[in-house]
């Protein structure tokens, strides 16, 4: 039996319009998949219902549960015609006056899909740049009794062992006061990393705004970097051994934090990053010297006033280090590096390729993926890298989302694109193995990606689990998905 909606859906499908007319009150209801009698009638190319729908002021703008309107829908299935008398509809609604903020929102959603956002995204936190050079405020929120500090110990965060599976292991300003004391003192400067006291690396990551807005509104986070090492290694040593006693160990980043709340995880990759570049950053890299930590651990620059060390070369011959000329300094900034991951879809459509490394668990397979080079679109670094390691042709390309990757500093940039070849050729040997796979092998890879890997069969593929980017981009395909941009399912 037929409910009332399902008549005024089925109508609209079969092209009935003496029974829409004789149930005009129903014209804008929704099915339990947000239909409406309009989406169907676009659906199967009833133009001149379509056209009736239109002149008895539907709502062309309501969107099912796919978040697709009925011009997408007619677009989706070939009704061009449909489309485009849809089209013209939301582009005369825009156009009348008064009608400003309906108009907007007919933009957005019929023009934006909405973003997916990867683990590791996400922070909650307001990085407040421009407090980072204000030592004031710095002093203050750092000895504050509400602030709140990660640390890292040769890159591994501080877990709360008790507090299963993954727990950061949030200390306060007493817990480390001896250790950091107070570098935003005054006027002062940090030294330079490994000059004696300050031989440590401390960030201000922002502000987790609880009570309304503002760099007061909440605790100040921070990641202070206790690695054991020159002056400071027996009190490093010692802090690590005490909180050892309070249940609180560093432990390796992978794979435990992808099992932490998304707020943390995406704390843990700022942290993380900022830690390590700063590290690798000690040293200017135009004339050797050490660099001094700036504006709260984001900024690195080569001390303009310090003389070149005693019985260095450039003293020896009096040479003006290539970074002092003409008043300019020597300034470094944190790093992140591009990375395309790509999911590639098989010229009919009905397979993606993936590919497997060597030194991966057995059956393991995953997106392609590279840095993106020096002067070189997105869309390029895809056609290379996939050309390289398959030996694939690549026509369009569509953005996915992205996913900041703390290992050390990368940010995965995903796509999904066409491929216009399907012999594969391991051309550069980076891959061990490159495949096309169905459907049906695809999906019950991501299900059984859900299980920790021990209980996963090893007769079936396995793929990377949901925190990770190739992952979301393999799903979106299949299960047929939308994804913003161009995309080359959408033509
Ligand atoms: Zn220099």
């Amino acid at each position: 039996m037929s409910t009332p909606s399902n008549n005024v859906h089925e109508a609209a499908a079969q092209g009935d319009v003496t029974f829409l007319s004789s149930n005009r009150q129903l014209l804008n209801l929704q099915n339990d998949r947000g239909w409406t009698p309009l989406h169907f009638a676009a659906r199967y190319g009833q133009t001149e219902t379509v056209r009736f729908l239109v002149a008895e002021k539907v709502d062309t703008k309501l969107v099912n549960s796919e978040g697709k309107t009925a011009a997408k829908v007619a677009r989706f299935w070939g009704f061009e015609e449909v489309a485009k008398i849809l089209d013209a509809e939301q582009e005369s609604s825009v156009t009348t006056p008064g009608t400003q903020e309906v108009a907007t929102a007919t933009i957005n959603r019929g023009r934006f899909s909405e973003n997916y956002q990867n683990f590791f995204a996400g922070g909650k936190l307001n990085r407040f740049g421009f407090l980072r050079t204000e030592n004031a405020y710095l002093t203050r929120t750092l000895t504050s009794p509400t602030s709140r500090f990660l640390l890292l110990s040769n890159g591994r965060p501080l877990f709360d062992t008790t507090q299963p599976p993954a727990t950061i292991a949030w200390l306060s300003y007493p817990d480390i006061a001896d250790i950091i004391g107070n570098p935003y003192q005054e006027e002062a400067i940090p030294a330079p990393l490994g000059e004696g006291k300050d031989e440590f690396i401390i960030v201000f990551l922002g502000v987790l705004e609880e009570n309304g807005e503002g760099p007061d509104s909440g605790p100040a986070y921070w990641v202070v970097d206790v690695s054991p090492r020159g002056s400071l290694e027996d009190k490093m040593t010692a802090l690590e051994k005490n909180l050892s006693e309070r249940k609180f160990d560093f432990v390796e980043p992978r794979p435990k934090a992808f099992k932490l709340e998304t707020g943390d995880a995406a704390i843990l990759a700022q942290a993380r990053a900022m830690v390590d570049w700063n590290y690798r950053n000690q040293y200017c890299p135009a004339c050797g010297r050490r660099t001094v930590s700036m504006d709260a651990g984001h900024k690195r620059t080569c001390p303009p006033d310090e003389e070149a060390p005693a019985g260095s070369v450039e003293a020896k011959k009096k040479v003006t280090p290539p970074c002092k000329s003409k008043g300019v300094q020597n300034f470094s900034y944190p790093r992140t590096d591009p990375v395309v991951i790509v999911c590639v879809v098989h010229p009919t459509e009905d397979k993606v390729l993936l590919g497997r490394q060597k030194t991966w668990p057995k059956g393991m397979y995953s997106a392609l993926a590279g840095f993106i080079e020096a002067g070189e679109s997105m869309e390029e670094a895809v056609r290379r890298e996939v050309k390289e390691e398959a030996g694939i042709v690549i026509g369009n390309v569509a953005y996915h989302s992205s996913q900041p990757w703390p290992f050390p500093n990368s940010l995965m940039i995903g796509c999904l694109a066409e491929a216009v070849t399907d012999i594969i050729k391991l051309e550069d040997k980076e891959l061990e193995e490159a495949r096309w796979f169905t459907r049906p092998q695809v999906i019950e890879a991501l299900s059984q990606s859900k299980l920790p890997f021990e209980a996963q069969s090893s007769a079936l593929i396995r793929m990377p689990p949901e925190t990770a980017i190739a992952h979301q981009l393999v799903k979106t395909w299949a299960l047929e998905k939308e994804w913003s941009g161009a995309g080359v399912l959408a033509k």
